[in-house]
């Protein structure tokens, strides 16, 4: 009798995700000898006997739920007689650790299996906030180095009990090689920790029922989640909501929420189809939804806003929440504020000690446990499919590009900001890390720099950076002992979409966002560029927009409204202040001072910016006076703008090298609409697709010049899906091939990305 061997190599996300169980039950079910092993290059098998081959077949044909194959290599088939492995049993062999690459499994949500038993009384983890199995639980967030094995994990500390040890190493349970597994009797524990007297547990009561009586009673809860602190509030309590804004000093930017379930979500918000899926999925990112107009939801919420942000519990604790103590049907809350637990622009707690001391002036209450969150990761945030931001659930999954290259570094921008590794076929970006601006903020740039390179064992040759000399990733990267490239904003921006659609060639870039540093040292932001990988060369943008008083411009749009109005009416501004309401809002004495800044170029710096527009024309409007954070009188601008308006404002494209659209007619137009009394929501709507037009023509004008149709359009402006889904369809219909970002958030998220697709390239020449 002959028996084939079969030697195959698997490689994708294929740790960690019940990969090695589902080998070895096929194996076992056809008979065949052999083992399966974790490498760091991927999954190792081996198989023996009669039914080899359709082993090889299944292998291809099915898999487990949350594996991604990117491909199943046979580097070996022997027929041979006698057979290597006898009478041995199919084994799964220790891990081996060989140096090359694969990725760690990203977090994940709690499953139906887990679920089920988490609420069924007579089950030894009813009501146990960690259970998890093969199929779901923390992955990235708790793994300190590959493979990913027990002792790799903050679970190292916890030694398996008789019954959790048994499942471990029982290959037909679903918890075979579940290296978070645990129960009540071995496992972590939560912590219930009042600061006030008002908030005080009863005597053995479950710290799960203490942090809802908390909760219940409009108190503040700072609870330890899966990447990191959340505080929670009852949403539906416009009291706690408004005394959690205060006491966190965030002004307006929006609280996103929880709901116990999708049905819930309905009763506040419309939901799609696709939208429930993702909501749904694995990955349970916070999805933005556009609010019913009958949404019961205080206002505080997200104050002038058409989206709220609403996510599905993702962990065994999120559901004790809502369904403790295992009730289904009535969930203690209909919804939970769940913003991230950090101080201002700081990144996210994920320690005990440093959120009871951090969040002591926010809180009253903490459910803390004690299994330590090794890299932390936000909550991520999509909208209608495009990222706003790409964190827990989707980080550290590999972005595949196209060529082979050598390992770099992006260090991105100073907003929002992430950072990429490269490394071979791949791109990895980090999760949010953040604004950039303070210490905490950089020391978990470091911290997650150093946790990726040493997963993918990554050794970066080279660093790409911002241009901008002020920006703290800058000043980081210049200080590394690396060869560094500058690399332009919005070349990066361009770039970054190249990367992921894979592409080289020359594009028309279309690139609408805040701000980014010029190659002239002016601040750029409305960029159409002939770009590629190697260069590009600037051929049109908006004109620029004084910003009296610099930074302070950006925090109160008005100001650049008033210089934007100064100039449109060749210096005639105070003759329109009253009409526009400013007279009454600002007085005389204050619109006098900016005016005089505008004549001072050292306090008037110029920017190019698409957002600063939006913003000068949210203040116009009277939409919206300040920034409290990024874009926020951009977003009040694009959630008040009307449906099914045809119409937009005339501008002025002066044809120069580069072109320049000038929007001085466009202000002339709004304010005689504002003069009519005309809606604002129509006014929003007609300066959107102002905006949509101009693009159009200018993508069509380079077009005739260049002959290039690939079009490619990034930059925060693109989270503005009134004007990303028209623009899209209006250049498809006109016969262009559209590439945006898909992968990565259209904002600066992505500029890690770009640079180091560019610095790569560089190299590889
Ligand atoms: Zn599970
Ligand atoms: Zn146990
Ligand atoms: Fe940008």
């Amino acid at each position: 009798m002959t028996y084939i061997r079969i030697k195959i190599k698997v490689k994708g996300l294929v740790q960690g995700v019940g990969f090695r169980p589902f080998v070895f039950n096929l194996a076992r079910s056809l008979d065949l000898k052999g083992f399966v092993k974790n490498t760091s290059a991927g999954v190792v098998i081996e198989i023996e006997g009669k039914h080899a081959g359709v082993f090889l077949k299944r292998l291809r044909s099915e898999k487990p739920e949350l594996s991604d194959v990117e491909s199943i290599d046979v580097e070996s088939i022997v027929k041979e007689n006698p057979p290597r492995y006898g009478r041995d049993e199919f084994r799964i062999v220790e891990s081996e650790d060989n140096g090359s690459i694969t990725p760690v499994s990203p977090d994940i949500s709690v499953c139906k299996d887990c679920l089920s038993e988490l609420l069924d009384p007579p089950d030894r983890r009813y009501l146990y906030p960690f259970i998890n199995c093969t199929n779901c639980g923390p992955r990235y967030s708790i793994t300190r180095a590959i493979p990913y094995d027990r002792p790799n994990t903050t679970m190292l500390r916890f030694r398996m009990c008789h019954d959790c040890s048994r499942e471990y190493h029982n290959p037909e349970d679903r918890r075979f090689h579940a290296q978070a597994n645990s129960c009540p009797l071995c496992g972590p524990r939560l912590d219930f920790q009042s600061l006030t007297p008002v908030f005080k547990e009863d005597e053995g009561e479950n710290p799960i029922y203490s942090a809802i009586k908390v909760l219940k009673a409009g108190g503040i809860v700072a609870l330890k989640g899966l990447g990191g602190f959340h505080i929670a509030c009852d949403a539906e309590n416009a009291d706690a909501v408004s005394l959690l804004r205060e006491r966190k000093q965030r002004i307006n930017k929006p609280f996103a929420i929880m709901a116990p379930d999708i049905d819930t979500v309905r009763g506040f918000c419309y939901v799609r189809d696709d939208e429930a899926q993702l909501m749904l999925s694995r990955r349970r990112p916070i999805v933005l939804l556009n609010k019913r107009p009958d949404c019961r939801l205080p206002e505080e919420v997200a104050p002038k806003n058409r989206c709220l942000g609403f996510m599905l519990p993702y962990t065994p604790l999120h559901h004790l929440l809502f369904f403790y103590p295992g009730e289904k049907g009535t969930p203690n809350f209909r919804c939970l504020v769940m913003t991230s637990g950090n101080l201002s622009e700081e990144p996210i707690i994920h320690e005990n000690k440093a959120a009871m001391e951090g969040l002591a002036g926010i809180a009253d209450a903490f459910l803390l446990h004690n299994r330590d969150i090794f890299m932390r990761v936000d909550d991520s945030v999509i909208r209608s499919n495009v990222f706003i931001r790409r964190s827990r659930g989707y980080v550290p999954e590999a972005i595949a590009i196209k060529e082979n290259g050598p390992e770099v570094l992006g260090v991105g921008a100073d907003l929002k900001n992430t950072f990429t590794l490269t490394r071979d076929f791949y791109a990895i970006p980090s999760q949010h890390i953040g604004d950039m601006g303070n210490f905490e903020t950089l020391k978990f740039f470091e911290e997650t720099l150093e946790n990726l390179k040493k997963l993918y064992r990554i050794n970066p040759v080279a660093i790409a950076y911002d241009m901008h000399p002020g920006y703290y990733s800058t000043r980081w990267a210049e200080s590394q002992p690396l060869e560094g490239m500058r690399v332009q904003h919005h070349h990066a921006h361009v770039a970054s979409v190249m990367a992921e659609a894979g592409f080289r060639n020359e594009v028309i870039g279309v690139v609408l966002d805040g701000s980014g540093y010029g190659t002239d040292g002016n601040i750029w932001g409305s960029e159409f560029l002939i770009a590629d990988l190697k260069g590009f060369k600037r051929l049109c943008h908006f004109n620029y927009m004084a910003l009296p008083g610099g930074e302070m411009a950006i925090r109160e749009p008005w100001r650049i409204a008033l210089g934007w109005l100064q100039e449109a009416t060749g210096g005639d501004a105070l003759r329109y202040i009253e009409r526009v309401g400013f007279l009454n809002r600002y007085g005389e004495e204050r619109i006098k001072n900016v005016l005089r800044l505008v004549e001072l170029p050292e306090f008037t710096p110029y920017s190019s910016g698409a957002g600063r527009l939006f913003d000068a024309v949210a203040a116009i409007t009277g939409i919206a006076d300040t920034n409290t954070y990024e874009a926020e009188a951009a977003t009040a601008l694009e959630s008040c703008a009307a449906e099914g308006i045809t119409e937009d404002y005339p501008v002025d494209i002066k044809f120069a090298d580069p072109m320049v659209v000038d929007f001085s007619f466009t202000l002339l137009r709004i304010l005689e609409d504002m003069t009519s009394g005309t809606d604002r929501s129509i006014i929003s709507a007609r300066f959107h697709n102002t905006i949509i037009t101009t693009i159009i023509r200018v993508v069509n004008k380079l077009h005739i010049l260049t002959g290039i149709r690939d079009v490619v359009i990034s930059g925060g402006v693109f989270q503005n899906l009134y004007i990303a889904e028209r623009v899209f369809e209006r250049l498809q219909v006109g016969g262009f091939r559209v590439h945006c970002n898909r992968r990565m958030p259209p904002n600066d998220a992505n500029i890690s990305l770009g640079q180091a697709y560019i610095l790569r390239e560089r190299l590889r020449q």
